[in-house]
């Protein structure tokens, strides 16, 4: 009896494993022109590699305007070539609070937009032009081992343009890019937080159906779920005195950052999810003088919308409190900029559908594609939370970004190049 009851159980389980296959695969197998589109992009690899040698090699590290200036006008090229028109976002001056000399202004390049019209469903597409490695960084050059290749961006996400680009152009090849309805957005500020391309992405992607993102996919991964990114600066102002002859009269910035800083670290909490750290501090101008001012900037992530409100509102508490002196209002003051500037990517239907459409598509490429969930966050949150479903680690198999191991998979350049173009003219016919 106890032997049957089993058998029926795991029946009952297979049955249903199918019938949950069969409800994520509806993915008709591939038609003789998709084959040549395949085999087209397949004969691409050197284009693609040379177009990503050359953009590897020129600096484009956030603040560096020259650089991501020349990546913009290449990229804005390439694509007017295609058929769009191009048109650039103006960037912004981002001020934030500092200690006196260490002005922080952050100078945002513009961003570029490309736009066709057509029918269909309209897809947004973006990809971001900056990395994180300023001019002065020794990582510089695009490198290639065997299927490795190595440099400033070839994950994150130079490597991922260039499957953008191909997915574009191959579908332009067979006569199927001229009808669709495509948006690309080419920010300059992702690795910065996107404080300037903010605003142009949310419009944009309220706009559109659907969204796409050329961020890593890591080892062979799609990303269903991200946490919430914010950054705050706080910048402590005391009151300066001498260390030895008027130790009493100062209000040390410094000691009042320490006790803030406890207070933020207290924030972190492995079961929530919410996690702070405080990444630089700053501050005083001599051994011998109570330092005057001390500045701090911190980030924060969190699973839940609402967990970064109650962030931001202990962030205000504890810039408000002064924990160090019994002071009287106006000795310790604390200047603070905080901006929660990546909403967590919470999946809905229609985006875990865009994912297992892709993954799906894959399989009948031969690309077994994994879920994963990231502390890390995209411009395809910003997109998500506004209402757009959106896919956001399309772009080459890599790891190490953010750091001089930087590598991806030469083969994946293809390899994802076929997804995109794939997963756009089936998604265009749904
Ligand atoms: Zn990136």
């Amino acid at each position: 009896m106890k032997f049957v009851f089993t058998i029926s159980i795991i029946s009952a389980l297979t049955l249903l494993s199918l019938f949950t296959d069969a409800a994520e695969n509806v993915e008709a197998a591939i038609t003789q022109e998709e084959r040549e589109i395949n085999r087209w992009l397949a004969s691409q690899e050197e284009n693609m590699l040379e177009l990503l040698t050359r953009i590897t090699n020129i600096n484009s590290g956030s603040l560096n305007k020259a650089g991501v200036d020349q990546l913009a006008a290449i990229f804005s090229n390439e694509l007017s070539s295609l058929g769009f028109s191009i048109s650039r976002l103006a960037g912004d001056v981002i001020e934030m609070p500092s200690c006196p000399g260490s002005d922080y202004k952050i100078d945002v390049t513009d961003h570029v937009l490309a736009s066709k019209s057509g029918t269909g469903p309209k897809f947004l597409m973006i990809g971001h032009l900056d990395t994180v490695f300023p001019p002065n960084s020794p990582f510089q050059e695009f490198r290639r081992e065997g299927d490795l290749m190595f440099g400033p961006g070839v994950a994150d996400m130079h490597g991922g343009l260039v499957v953008m680009l191909y997915a574009l152009k191959a579908l332009e090849a067979f006569g199927e890019l001229e009808d669709k309805r495509i948006s690309i957005l080419l920010n300059s500020d992702e690795e910065i937080g996107s404080l300037s391309s903010r605003k142009y992405i949310e419009e944009q992607a309220r706009n559109h159906d659907w969204g796409l993102v050329y961020e890593s996919s890591g080892t062979n991964n799609l990303t269903r779920i991200r946490k919430g990114l914010g950054q705050a600066r706080f910048v402590v102002n005391g009151v300066a005195s001498h260390a030895g002859g008027a130790h009493e009269m100062g209000r040390s910035a410094i000691k009042e950052l320490a006790y803030k800083i406890v207070e933020i670290e207290k924030m972190t909490n492995y079961e929530t999810g919410v996690t702070v750290n405080v990444g630089i501090v700053n501050g005083g101008e001599a051994r011998n003088t109570i330092a005057p001012c001390a500045e701090a900037l911190v980030d924060l992530r969190y699973p839940e919308p609402q967990q970064g409100e109650a962030a931001r509102q202990q962030f205000e508490n504890i810039a408000n409190n002064v924990y160090s002196y019994p002071v009287d209002a106006g000795e310790i003051t604390t200047e603070r900029w905080i901006n929660l500037h990546r909403p967590p990517k919470i999946p809905t239907q229609k985006s875990d559908f865009l994912l297992e459409k892709t993954r799906a598509i894959g399989r009948l490429l031969g690309q077994e594609l994994g879920i994963t969930d990231s502390g890390g966050g995209t411009d395809g949150s910003l997109t998500q939370a506004v209402g757009l479903p959106t896919l956001d680690s399309l772009g080459v198999a890599g790891t190490g970004a953010h750091s001089g191991r930087e590598q991806a998979r030469v083969s994946s350049l293809v390899e994802r190049a076929q997804l995109s173009a794939l997963l756009i003219r089936r998604l265009a016919t749904e």
